[in-house]
């Protein structure tokens, strides 16, 4: 990584744009006009070092079960550090969380084990913002269908109706082109994001409130979650599912951003948590140091 031009601090926080300057894409520099160069991309300051020393937005990542290694080293691709977060007290240390995908069963099971469910719920009816994958959509749903036997426990707090394996079980999972306008004007880069569906939910039905993000097709008998004459009657026919929303601060997703090499959910967040933050703080926690001048590895299997 070369600088264009001399960078005075030693610690800012970075964005990686995999597009560069092939697509004129950059992320917002907010604080700062320094930019380095590392191959076809671009790194850009989206939060300079003014207040990284005092009321830092720390993120934090749920870290009970499932994919909440591949948040952290997602956030660390970008330069932001994620904080592990297992216990309702640790809950006061972050400004924002991330809620990852795996079993939301069990995870239910945990976060009730570890008395995580007020602190959570006063955590999202505070405002601070909460992005749901996968399993964490689920957790954050007020209302989920095609739950086990006696339900499970959410925190709620997102208008909306979820709908467990939605597309089938693990074998059905898959992966698509998403169409993503509104990720693509705020974050740049390409107009679709290829989601990653694992045993993966979908939204059926939102609030007045909730912003769809994205969406996808499914057969309608599917959408309609109507009997089978019902499938016989619409066959062809096509209806679409909701896979992204965004209510206020809570961001939620059917699929698995983590999993790819493509960061624009996580900025997306990060700037959702820095507009809160800078209410009372102004920057994130970097974990960068520029004059190392490396990219930190990937230490965990990405999607390229
Ligand atoms: N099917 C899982 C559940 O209901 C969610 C899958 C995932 O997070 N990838 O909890």
């Amino acid at each position: 990584m070369s600088a264009s031009e001399p960078i005075g601090h030693s610690q800012c926080t970075l964005a990686w744009s995999p597009w560069g300057d092939r697509f004129g894409y950059e992320i917002k520099v907010q604080t700062s006009k320094a930019i380095a160069s590392l191959g076809g991309g671009q790194w850009s300051v989206v939060s300079g070092p003014a207040g990284v020393d005092k009321n830092m937005a720390i993120v934090g990542v749920l870290a009970l079960q499932g994919s909440f290694n591949e948040h952290i080293a997602a956030l660390r691709r970008l330069g932001v550090k994620g904080v592990e977060v297992r216990k309702p007290e640790q809950l006061q240390n972050v400004t924002s969380l991330i809620i990852p995908g795996g079993e939301s069963t069990t995870m239910a099971k945990l976060a009730e084990y570890h008395n995580l469910f007020p602190a959570l719920r006063e955590f999202v009816k505070m405002g601070k913002p909460v992005w749901g994958t996968c399993a964490g959509l689920i957790f954050l749903a007020n209302k989920a269908t095609g739950q086990k036997t006696g339900g499970q426990e959410l925190i709620g707090g997102l208008d909306c109706t979820v709908n467990r394996n939605f597309f089938g079980s693990q074998i059905q999972s898959f992966e698509a082109e998403l169409s993503v306008p509104e990720l693509a004007s705020t974050e740049g880069g390409p107009e679709t994001f290829r989601g990653v569906f694992i045993r993966a939910p979908a939204i059926l039905e939102v609030g007045s409130e909730v912003q769809v993000l994205a969406d996808y097709p499914v057969p309608s008998y599917k959408a309609l979650g109507s009997s089978s004459e019902d499938q016989e009657e619409n066959v062809g026919e096509e209806k679409k599912v909701i896979v992204a929303v965004r209510q206020g601060k809570i961001l939620a997703t059917a699929f698995h951003p983590e999993l790819t090499a493509d960061t624009r959910w996580h900025t997306y967040f990060l700037k959702m948590a820095n507009d809160v933050g800078e209410e009372a703080s102004t920057s994130l926690v970097p974990v960068l140091n520029l004059s190392s001048n490396q990219q930190t590895p990937n230490e965990l299997p990405i999607f390229q």
